[in-house]
């Protein structure tokens, strides 16, 4: 596959977090206008192979320094959207955990505001559709992340379509967060939920019985029958992050990635950057990586495209014109 074929053709994103993937010219300037030591910024960008996933989020305490005021969130989300508009993602979901952006005394309302306002800015400029989903945090009581949906849907923030569950994650992660996955349905919200990205398959069986359309990383999937089959079973989309995966040790190299297999076991994935900045990555980039590492071809590309669309949540007539979009693009190379 050709980087230029590839930058160009239409593609569909739908597991990238605001706090790691803000360009870096742009932290560069919120940095120097909030006089925060520049050199903090050599940190953000995650070392090739972190230890574990807890070593690589140590990039986020810097990033969100610089995203704690109305105008630090629009240009941040802004610039994030840009980035993606650019290569040719043609629809982004956005994912950010508004808890960690009240430091500085913002609201909540706000802060969905500030990002929404960023992303229209985008969608104004761009040939870009983005909706947002929140993160609840996993450090995070059941009661506070319960607290935080309650007061943001209530913004009825056209934009929201999602609830996840992002951080460090243990074994049996999702047994307890049922109230928080059921009342984020009752308020229309779809869920997705980081699950298997630290080895424990039970978590991602758990997050499809939460009603989960889609599990983020979902690595220990490739270790588990039950979880494949239930994957199957629902249709369920798994939004594989190669390079983060790689980096955070979920996997421990490009052999042992789990595409090709979960592929031929009839489980949907998509591919997805995680955190373009932190990741130092594009979705561009991951593409290209996978046509290197695992031999995978433009048909293909296509088909991780049409998953990410399928497990999208979008209307199905949007579903249907982007998926036009997509099939037009792609038939001279497919
Ligand atoms: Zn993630």
């Amino acid at each position: 596959m050709q980087k230029e074929i590839v930058h160009q053709l239409p593609k569909v994103e739908l597991h990238c977090h605001l706090d790691g993937s803000v360009p870096m010219k742009t932290l560069k300037k919120l940095a120097e206008k909030q006089q925060l030591d520049g050199a903090l910024l050599d940190q953000v960008v995650a070392p090739e192979k972190c230890r574990d996933l807890s070593d690589y989020l140590k990039s986020f305490d810097i990033t969100l320094q610089l995203m704690q005021t109305r105008e630090q969130l629009e240009e941040s989300a802004f610039a994030t959207a840009e980035a993606a508009a650019l290569e040719n993602v043609r629809y982004m979901e956005l994912r950010f955990a508004p808890l960690l952006h009240t430091e500085a005394g913002m609201t909540l309302p706000e802060i969905i505001s500030a990002v929404s306002e960023g992303v229209h800015r985008a969608m104004e400029q761009y040939n870009i559709l983005v909706n947002l989903l929140i993160c609840g945090m996993r450090q995070d009581s059941n009661e506070e992340n319960l607290a935080m949906l309650s007061e943001l849907t209530q913004t009825q923030e056209s934009l929201l379509v999602g609830f996840d569950m992002a951080g460090p994650e243990p074994d049996l992660a999702n047994d307890h967060i049922e109230p928080l996955t059921a009342f984020a349905q009752e308020k229309g919200l779809q869920i997705t939920l980081h699950s298997g990205e630290c080895g424990c398959a039970h978590n991602v069986v758990q997050a499809i019985h939460l009603g989960a359309d889609r599990i983020g990383h979902g690595i220990a999937t490739q270790m588990d029958e039950t979880a494949q089959a239930l994957c199957v079973e629902k249709g369920t989309v798994i939004e594989l992050c190669p390079t983060s995966n790689i980096q955070t040790n979920a996997v421990d190299s490009w052999e042992d990635y789990p595409l090709l297999d979960f592929m031929e076991k009839g489980i949907r994935c998509c591919i997805n950057t995680d955190n373009r900045t932190v990741s130092h990555t594009s979705l561009t980039r991951e593409y290209l990586l996978l046509a290197e590492h695992l031999g995978i071809h433009y048909a293909t590309m296509k088909s991780l495209n049409l998953n990410g669309l399928s497990g999208a949540f979008i209307t199905a007539e949007v579903k249907e014109k982007l998926a036009a979009v997509i099939e037009k693009a792609y038939a001279p190379y497919s």
